[in-house]
C-alpha cells in the first residue's frame, strides 16, 4: 500500500532528457521497495526531513539531477 506514489505525467528528464525518470521513495525501504529499485523502477531516497523532497530521480548516472514536476 503505497499512496504517496507520484502519479504519471513525467515523461522525461528536464534536465538532460533521458526518459522515464524514477519516481523516488522515502522512508525507510521496504522489501518490496528494495526489489522495486533493483529492477530499476523506482529510487531509493532515504529518511529525509526535508519539507518537500524532489519527486523523481534521472535515470542517467551522469546526471542523477532530482526533480519535482
Ligand atoms: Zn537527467
Amino acid at each position: 500500500m503505497d499512496t504517496t506514489a507520484p502519479g504519471p505525467g513525467v515523461a522525461s528528464c528536464p534536465q538532460c532528457g533521458t526518459p522515464a525518470p524514477l519516481p523516488i521513495h522515502y522512508g525507510y525501504p521496504e522489501p518490496e521497495h528494495i526489489r522495486a529499485a533493483l529492477r530499476g523502477e523506482i529510487a531509493l531516497g532515504g529518511v529525509v526531513h526535508h519539507p518537500d523532497p524532489p519527486q523523481f530521480e534521472c535515470r542517467d548516472d551522469d546526471c542523477g539531477y532530482t526533480f519535482t514536476p
